[in-house]
């Protein structure tokens, strides 16, 4: 082991010096050019993801105004009701494209069957046109949320695992 600074040889523990913002490990001579000590750092811990949450960000709320609960679904004949809605406000795609913010290939998609408007789309659309495009889904439907979690695995193991990754 050698001092990181003057080259010596250091015998022993070395110092953890801190010099000019760098951590060296240096020799009793040059320890008092330090301007403080530094902690050998063990591997960095996987921050808890749960912390962020508890934090709500203040642009969040600005962000989307409308929550869309998840209760929703569209109505089967979306495109139609759309097209027809559109026709009877004498819009063209443009108009509607201009006023709800969306691309003018993606409402013809819609007009069309093609495409399925996610609802918050939807709810644009329904609030522009005064058309109802979401109902309320009658029973709670279970979402695959739950099936893409691995059974039996706590956020513990998950830890667990990638340090066990991160040694390799
Ligand atoms: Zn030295």
């Amino acid at each position: 082991m050698q001092c990181e600074v003057c080259g010596r040889k250091i015998f022993g523990t070395p110092n953890r010096a801190v010099i000019e913002g760098a951590n060296m490990s240096v020799c009793d001579k040059c320890m008092k050019l330090s301007s403080g000590t530094w902690e050998p750092k063990p591997k960095p811990q996987p921050r808890p993801r749960t912390g962020v949450m508890r934090q709500p960000l203040p642009f969040a709320k600005r962000k989307t105004t409308v929550s869309v609960p998840e209760t929703f679904e569209l109505v089967a004949d979306v495109g139609t009701q759309v097209r027809k809605a559109r026709m009877k406000a004498g819009m063209s795609h443009d108009d509607l494209g201009r006023k709800i913010r969306e691309k003018v290939s993606v409402l013809r998609k819609i007009e069309s069957g093609k495409m399925v408007p996610d609802l918050v789309l939807a709810e644009r659309l329904e609030h522009t046109l005064k058309i109802t495009l979401r109902v309320p889904v009658s029973e709670p439907e279970v979402k695959n949320v739950s099936s893409t979690k691995p059974l039996g695995t706590t956020l513990g193991d998950l830890i667990h695992f990638k340090e066990k990754g991160a040694n390799k």
